[in-house]
């Protein structure tokens, strides 16, 4: 039988990733600081725990689903109380959370040190995608033990990709969430700045995906509500990808930009626009209402 894997952080996207580990067999450990969001996982058969340090203590491989770099490194002193990684020797620690490459390469140096392997395996998909297991992976670390990483990984995605050495599964999402926010406010100013010329938004948005402009943003995601069905700027742009998630990616990208020395012009900007929204109240809503951002003063 299979041997019983340990999860901590069952939130929007952690409970339906944790449930898929169930369904495939796995004997479930897990822990959250919100009692509630662990009640339906035990429902389902999961043994819930107090702490991470008993989920490290009882699971000799780990999956981590967190939302930010200190919910992460307080985690990663809080497998034991009192402050230092405490993992089993020879533990696997897979990390999905989305965070700064620099804190994964800090966890995998400890988790060394314990004699214990850390993997970083952020996601692409939201949480209709956690739910169906059709997440996509992106993986850092030794290649050697990325068999076993996908092992558990296939349970709750569609694709797993080894990206290289830890630290590079968050470098690829980082940088894709970067430019999917240029190209997201790139779509938005162009279409209002076409309609404001007269033009019929979806007969835009049909020339725009038929042109050079085209992306996924004009002709999967777009964000004038009306041109497609099935997207958040139908439903008044609730569900879908939060505009503050997105700021923190984009935040995620200047550092390390910074670190880096990397100039990033439009990813800066991007960052300030999706701040500025949450600022004023747009925090909750998907991040494809810059549309509707970008038209506050519509009636100026
Ligand atoms: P969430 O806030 O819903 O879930 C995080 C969970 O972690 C919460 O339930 C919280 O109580 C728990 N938690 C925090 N600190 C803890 C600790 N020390 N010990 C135990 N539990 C702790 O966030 P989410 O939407 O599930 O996102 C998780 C991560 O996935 C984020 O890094 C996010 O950027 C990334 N991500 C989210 C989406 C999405 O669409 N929601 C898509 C791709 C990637």
């Amino acid at each position: 039988s299979k041997t019983q894997v340990g999860f901590i952080g069952l939130g929007n996207m952690g409970k339906p990733m944790a449930k898929n580990l169930l369904k495939h067999g796995y004997p479930v450990i897990a822990t959250d600081v919100f009692p509630e969001s662990c009640k339906e996982l035990q429902e389902l058969g999961a043994q819930i725990v107090d702490n991470p340090a008993e989920v490290a203590d009882q699971a000799d491989r780990v999956v981590t689903m967190l939302p930010s770099n200190p919910s992460l490194s307080r985690l990663l002193t809080g497998y034991v109380p009192n402050g230092s990684l405490k993992v089993k020797k020879g533990s696997l620690l897979i990390d999905s959370s989305t965070i700064d490459p620099a804190v994964s390469k800090e966890m995998a140096v400890a988790a060394e040190k314990m004699g214990a392997v850390f993997m970083d395996a952020p996601v692409s998909g939201g949480v209709g995608a956690a739910s169906s297991g059709k997440l996509t992976f992106m993986v850092g670390g030794v290649e050697e033990e990325f068999t076993a990483a996908q092992e558990l990984l296939t349970c709750m995605g569609a694709n797993v990709v080894y990206c290289g050495a830890v630290g590079t599964g968050q470098a690829a999402k980082i940088c894709n969430n970067m430019l999917l926010a240029i190209g997201m406010i790139g779509t938005s100013e162009t279409m209002n700045l076409g309609i404001r010329l007269g033009l019929d938004p979806k007969l835009l948005a049909k020339i725009l995906n038929m042109s050079s402009g085209r992306c996924w943003s004009s002709d999967t995601y777009n964000p004038v509500p009306g041109v497609m069905e099935g997207v958040p700027s139908g439903n008044n742009y609730q569900g879908g990808f939060g505009t503050q998630l997105m700021a923190k990616d984009l935040g995620l990208a200047q550092t390390t930009a910074t670190n880096t020395k990397t100039p990033v012009p439009l990813g800066s900007l991007a960052h300030q626009i999706y701040r500025m929204m949450c600022a004023r109240g747009y925090a909750s809503k998907d991040f494809s209402s810059v549309f509707q951002f970008l038209r506050e003063d519509e009636e100026n």
